[in-house]
């Protein structure tokens, strides 16, 4: 079975499985506990995974807050600003292309008296920088959250000159980079104007259930201060209190260390399967198909492509036995696409639209099963 849903989870890989597996079983201890080895042993692997999340997004060590994964750090960056800076203003700024973490956790704040501006975006599901100053200069807001690459149709947003305009400003901002991480090569310390941004391990090749909060320190160095989503032990500086998943989040690093070291290779073989996965659709639907996704400024790997008359839900089903693909995100699959509505596409085209997501590991003889069909 060819599997193109990787936007919605990834295979472990052989390495992240092998390293895992001592931290489930004879290396079992709770990385808070001190002195004998088993506590230590697990603090080390943690530290080590710290670094290696820390080095894929150019961060600091301390910058890495480990959650359960990008539902959970959208939620906690959004609801624990809101609500430590509440005193500073009740507006936020986001879009209307979120990922339903942030848009559930918006609209949970305006039922508690914040005001949110979700941004409108165009065809390819992007935000217009001109817009978006102007919200910023009219209301400032107290947080921006933006996704930088899209779930569905992989359009990259302008995060470079949101970030600057932010960090001008001196406004919050936050960016959801889970579908970008791995895939799209960026160094946070060319980003100063992001303050916060989301991950999670199982889109790249690591376990479910861990992802990470990056919580950037000010210039100054000092550390951001927000109300935290779970109150408990302290693990984590007192942002996520919660004993630490050890193996996932050694599983986590070891993905992370993977992807970082082969992030130039894995960009060019998504580059190279997208291109030839597109070939191959044109070339055996041609006029029946159209694509929704840009060309370019994309992250490279996924397609989001129209069968013009065929209801994507028959179609999913009828391929299941040979292809997995999806009619959109996974998060919310039963309903009409948020983000295609938003992108301008009428009811029949959502209802037509099949998401194909590739990974670095998919191969790309295995895609001329498109010819077949
Ligand atoms: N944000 C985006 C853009 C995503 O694609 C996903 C996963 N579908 C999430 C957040 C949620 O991530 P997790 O599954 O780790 O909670």
């Amino acid at each position: 079975m060819l599997y193109l849903d990787n936007s919605a989870t990834t295979q472990i890989l052989p390495e992240v499985k092998d390293a895992m597996l001592p931290y489930l079983l004879e290396e079992f201890g709770n990385p808070s506990s001190k002195y004998y080895s088993l506590a230590t042993n697990a603090n080390e692997a943690v530290k080590q995974a710290r670094q290696h999340v820390a080095s894929l997004v150019s961060c600091d060590i301390d910058e890495v807050v480990f959650t359960s994964g990008a539902t959970e750090s959208n939620n906690m960056i959004i609801k624990g600003v809101a609500d430590y800076y509440r005193d500073k203003g009740n507006h936020i700024v986001t879009t209307k292309v979120e990922h339903p973490a942030v848009l559930e956790a918006c609209k949970y704040l305006e039922q508690r008296d914040y005001k949110v501006t979700y941004l409108d975006v165009d065809q390819f599901g992007r935000i217009n920088i001109n817009d978006f100053k102007q919200v910023i200069e009219e209301d400032p807001p107290i947080l921006v959250s933006i996704i930088w690459g899209n779930n569905e149709v992989g359009s990259l947003n302008p995060i470079k000159e949101i970030a600057e305009l932010c960090e001008e400003q001196d406004i919050f901002f936050h960016t959801d980079a889970t579908q970008v991480i791995g895939k799209v090569k960026f160094s946070l310390s060319d980003y100063p104007g992001i303050s916060f941004l989301s991950g999670s391990a199982h889109k790249l090749h690591g376990p479910k259930g861990t992802g990470m909060a990056i919580l950037r320190k000010d210039s100054l160095g000092i550390p951001v201060k927000l109300t935290p989503l779970m109150h408990g032990g302290g693990q984590e500086r007192d942002y996520r209190s919660g004993t630490l998943a050890v193996h996932n989040i050694v599983g986590f690093g070891k993905a992370a260390e993977l992807a970082f070291e082969n992030l130039n290779h894995n960009i060019s073989k998504l580059e190279e399967l997208e291109s030839t996965l597109s070939g191959l659709l044109k070339e055996k639907f041609s006029d029946h198909i159209i694509f929704n996704n840009d060309q370019k400024d994309k992250i490279p790997g996924i397609v989001s492509v129209q069968f013009k008359g065929v209801n994507n839900e028959v179609l999913v089903k009828s391929l299941a036995d040979h292809i997995a693909s999806s009619t959109g995100s996974a998060c919310s699959s039963s309903k009409p696409s948020h983000v295609l509505e938003a992108m301008g596409c009428t009811i029949e085209e959502i209802r037509s639209t099949v998401r194909f997501s590739i990974s670095p590991t998919t191969d790309s003889q295995d895609l001329a099963i498109f010819n077949e069909l």
